[in-house]
């Protein structure tokens, strides 16, 4: 039986105040690191755990950590709590719930990389989270786990809790530190790198809130226990969000690699009664849908990647059997056109073009050549765009056309929705 470490504070009364954190060991992990570790060791003990970015990249923390320059400039942390993508709480409950937990990881982050200053970037709609936030910074400060000389060492740490105004965008790590800066949030060029010339042009980390609540247990407990949850490319706990159609939906704590059919059967208590699960997007709604028979792959980055899916977020929606997957893909490529910067024509004018087409068809009003279309769309969008956000809309649509083309060809010929 697994026992939560990252939400094991969640049904413990006040968890937020520092008090209740520090009764159940909070913060001993940072006073470890301060006082018997080098900022090397613990950038290497990091990267021994394997730790791979819980935001969606599966980028290993470590290694991003290890190419932030050495010496004396002035460096930042930037703690991405945006979390827009559709599907996805975990973040949210963790800065709500055990604010502390993410500050003692952002604080061995910083000790780690050379940074004094951090930030976290949080969505405006999370106006709880960051209350709570702003009053586990304070207590923090008043107790002298941030501030200057911490635990009488030599490190100076401080955190600035900014909001953003709900751009999906943000999510992206470069736009974020342009939205930090005061502009447009767009995607930047890369090269350079955030780890040399980030938040104003100085080098920066950008990690996930889960990425972070998972450092001060890799420092306490050690790289080998880390490593010995889940599979060796991706170890780890996971925090599994889950929603749809399903009877138990919620924030579950489970290995890295749990099959997808266990999480959404066992845990989360399967589909109501007299329905059967159609599908289920397993990372947020730029992972591309996996149907029903697909459902003993493993929650982990490699395993869903080689299935043609992703981990993303680990959003996982699911879907039974009495919803139109052509409402679905509609819903979802008008999310990505809603939100979408508009700085390159593929992802601008590709969604712009895909939304209509699925609207008619979803209207019963499609026309001959409409799915071809469609494909085009895909083609033409995918490995074209700027970033991230482009592709992922366009894998999304194509897979929910492979896997669900005769539903699709059913609402033009038919010209209605066969499900109402
Ligand atoms: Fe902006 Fe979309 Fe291009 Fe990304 S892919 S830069 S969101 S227009």
């Amino acid at each position: 039986m697994y026992e939560p470490v990252l939400l094991k504070n969640l049904d413990v009364a006040d968890a937020h105040l520092l008090a209740t954190y520090e009764a159940g060991g909070g913060y001993r992990a940072l006073n470890k690191a301060l006082k018997e570790h080098t900022p090397e060791e613990i950038i290497n003990l990091v990267k021994t755990s394997n730790l791979r970015g819980r935001g969606g990249a599966g980028f290993p923390t470590g290694m991003k950590w290890s190419f932030v320059p050495k010496g004396n400039r002035q460096k930042y942390l930037c703690c991405n709590a945006d979390e827009g993508e559709p599907g996805t709480f975990k973040d949210r409950i963790i800065m709500e719930r055990d604010p502390h937990q993410l500050i003692e990881g952002m604080a061995i982050a910083a000790y780690a990389i050379g940074a004094e200053v951090a930030y976290v970037y949080i969505r405006g709609e999370y106006v709880l989270a960051m209350r709570r936030l702003e009053q586990a910074i304070a207590e923090a400060k008043t107790k002298g786990y941030l501030g200057s000389r911490i635990l009488g060492s030599d490190f100076n740490f401080i955190v600035h809790v900014h909001c953003g105004a709900g751009a999906y965008i943000c999510g992206e790590e470069t736009a974020m530190l342009d939205s930090l800066e005061g502009k447009r949030a767009q995607p930047r060029l890369k090269p350079p790198f955030p780890a040399v010339a980030g938040l104003y042009a100085s080098p920066t980390v950008i990690n996930n809130v889960e990425t972070l609540v998972c450092v001060p247990h890799i420092v306490a407990r050690g790289a080998d226990w880390f490593r010995s949850i889940g599979p060796a490319k991706s170890p780890g706990p996971k925090l599994y969000c889950v929603s749809g159609q399903v009877r138990k939906p919620g924030l579950y704590e489970l290995p890295m690699g749990i099959p997808l059919r266990e999480l959404v059967e066992d845990h989360a208590g399967g589909v109501p009664v007299g329905r059967r699960i159609k599908a289920v997007i397993p990372g947020g709604v730029s992972a591309p849908v996996i149907p029903e028979p697909g459902l003993d792959v493993a929650m982990d980055f490699d395993s869903l990647a080689a299935v043609g899916s992703m981990l993303g977020s680990a959003g996982v929606i699911v879907v039974d059997d009495t919803t139109c997957m052509v409402k679905v893909a509609t819903r979802i490529v008008e999310f990505f056109h809603h939100e979408s910067c508009g700085k390159c024509t593929p992802c601008r004018e590709g969604l712009n073009w895909a939304v209509k087409v699925l609207r008619r068809i979803e209207a019963g009003k499609g026309a001959p050549g409409d799915m071809e279309q469609l494909d085009m769309l895909c083609k033409g969008i995918f490995g074209n765009t700027f970033c991230a956000l482009g592709d992922g809309a366009a894998m999304g649509l194509r897979a929910s056309l492979a896997h669900f083309r005769d539903e699709f060809v059913a609402h033009i010929e038919e010209r209605r929705c066969p499900f109402h």
